[in-house]
């Protein structure tokens, strides 16, 4: 194993994550360039994510390692979608069946009193027992680290007696506001399983994602290219194979440009310098860069020009039906950009959006998608920064009144179907990708659109669970934010 980084500082440190913001996207562009904003506080919040769900995220679905929960059974409950997803994504990408391989230590008022490393061990000899792994990770909650059980020196000690390398990632939720400080904590342990390369794969392209189908091999496979889909759904020999890749890139900047940063400090593998392929104009720019460092760059002009010429046809009927309608995007800070930037290839005008968070700085200072999204889709007029709060973008949906929206999480769709308005649940951030990417979203929307009329029926029936007060147009929805607080 090769030594990762000691800790890596969370976001509101490292890149000046804000969680509050309202005005539009250009000047939270210039202000947030500058690191002039404040991360923000609220007096009230309805519901959050934690940064332990999202390093358990990307660790979980590692298809020979075992994970272990050293933690309450509720911070556990979050496993159960992560199972439901591994295993569809299992399917969607032709990798047989996926099996659950955690265990939650159910950290209970005995250990909290007296310590819990003697059950932390006790489950990672249970680990090895059920599933064999090739790697046991272990991760932290916040009861755990409160009590301050010793968990690196129990996996080291226990590591020794097994024979398997036991890891732990400190991702305890107290230690962090923005959840998605969770993703560099667990990539800065799964660095540990990366080799040094052996022999360079020239072919080999490291695709940070989520879980979901595949349809960058498709894209990339016209460059000839190898695609090593991480984390989820790979084992620990590809994993430990990504110093050996031509380049790496990334779905969302949001995701994984801290580890894109390390493999190209580390290891050499230039991390691609272009947006993700969302929407004609940055599949084409990101294709370019992706051929450049693979040293591709006429079969790519041959590619770029013919799926550009093979989706025009269809692309213009729908940038025609969908052209008059209103757009607003509810997702993760540079997913929504994404979004946004393929609703307006679409023809859409993009009338507000809110994200869940906002890095004001970008570890890979080339990638900035808020930028690339000002400069591609235009000034967004109502662009606010939340962490979730329904109660709170509920207001902005009512006062804009949006032809569609565009969420990432599931809960967040019920509030559009309440409110009466088509709503995508984008669930799966890969649909959207590259050339039939931009198609199959215009054709998603088309459809959505034909259920006008249940979405009708649900919004006169369903009940929303707020006061006359907060429903008032009159009522600030930064109300909490200000000085109520
Ligand atoms: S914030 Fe703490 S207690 Fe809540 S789920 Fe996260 S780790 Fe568990």
């Amino acid at each position: 194993m090769s030594l990762a980084n000691k800790t890596v500082d969370i976001r509101e440190n490292r890149l000046h994550t804000i969680l509050h913001y309202n005005g539009d996207a250009q000047d939270l562009n210039e202000r947030g360039k500058k690191g002039e904003l404040q991360i923000g506080n609220s007096g009230y919040e309805q519901c959050g994510n934690c940064q332990e769900g999202c390093a358990v995220g990307q660790v979980y679905g590692i298809l020979d390692a075992a994970l272990i929960e050293h933690a309450p059974l509720g911070c556990y409950a979050t496993i159960s979608a992560s199972c439901v997803s591994g295993k569809s994504t299992a399917k969607a990408r032709g990798k047989g069946v996926f099996h659950n391989k955690a265990i939650c230590t159910n950290i209970s008022e005995r250990e909290t009193i007296y310590g819990g490393t003697e059950i932390l061990r006790e489950a990672i000899l249970e680990a090895k027992k059920r599933y064999d792994p090739r790697v046991i990770f272990v991760t932290t909650a916040c009861v755990s680290g409160i009590v301050g059980d010793d968990v690196e020196g129990t996996a080291r000690d226990t590591q020794d007696e097994i024979g398997v390398p036991v890891i732990s990632i400190s991702c305890e939720g107290f230690k962090s506001r923005i959840w998605s400080s969770g993703f560099d904590i667990a990539f800065n342990e799964i660095l540990r399983i990366v080799r040094e390369p052996r022999k360079k794969q020239d072919d080999l392209v490291n695709i940070f994602n989520f879980v979901g189908s595949d349809t960058f091999t498709p894209l990339l496979s016209m460059l000839n290219l190898r695609v090593n889909y991480l984390p989820s759904q790979t084992t620990v020999e590809e994993l430990s194979q990504i110093s050996e890749a031509a380049c790496t890139a990334t779905i969302c900047e949001t995701l994984a440009t801290y580890i894109g940063d390390e493999l190209e400090r580390r290891y050499k593998v230039p991390q691609v310098k272009a947006a993700a392929p969302y929407c004609l104009g940055w599949t084409d720019r990101w294709m370019r860069e992706v051929a450049k460092l693979t040293h591709r760059e006429s079969l790519a002009e041959q590619v770029i020009q013919k799926e550009n010429e093979r989706i025009r046809p269809e692309l213009e009927v729908l940038r025609k039906e969908l052209g008059n309608q209103r757009v607003y995007v509810f997702a993760g800070d540079a997913y929504a950009h994404n979004m946004a930037n393929i609703a307006s290839d679409l023809g859409m005008e993009v009338v507000g959006m809110t994200t869940y968070h906002h890095d004001q700085y970008a570890d890979t200072r080339e990638i900035n998608t808020l930028n690339f999204m000002v400069e591609s889709v235009g000034n967004v007029p109502n662009y606010t920064v939340c962490n979730k709060q329904p109660y709170q973008v509920l207001k902005f949906l009512k006062a804009l009144k949006p032809d569609i929206l565009i969420v990432r999480h599931q809960a967040l769709a019920v509030y559009g179907y309440k409110l009466g308005i088509p709503t995508i649940f984008e669930a799966d951030s890969n649909k959207c990708v590259g050339y039939d990417g931009i198609i199959e979203l215009g054709r998603r929307i088309k459809r959505v659109f034909q259920t006008r009329k249940l979405i009708q029926n649900i919004s006169e029936n369903a009940e929303l669970p707020y006061t006359d007060w907060w429903m008032d147009e009159g009522t600030d929805p930064f109300y909490f934010e200000g000085e109520h607080q």
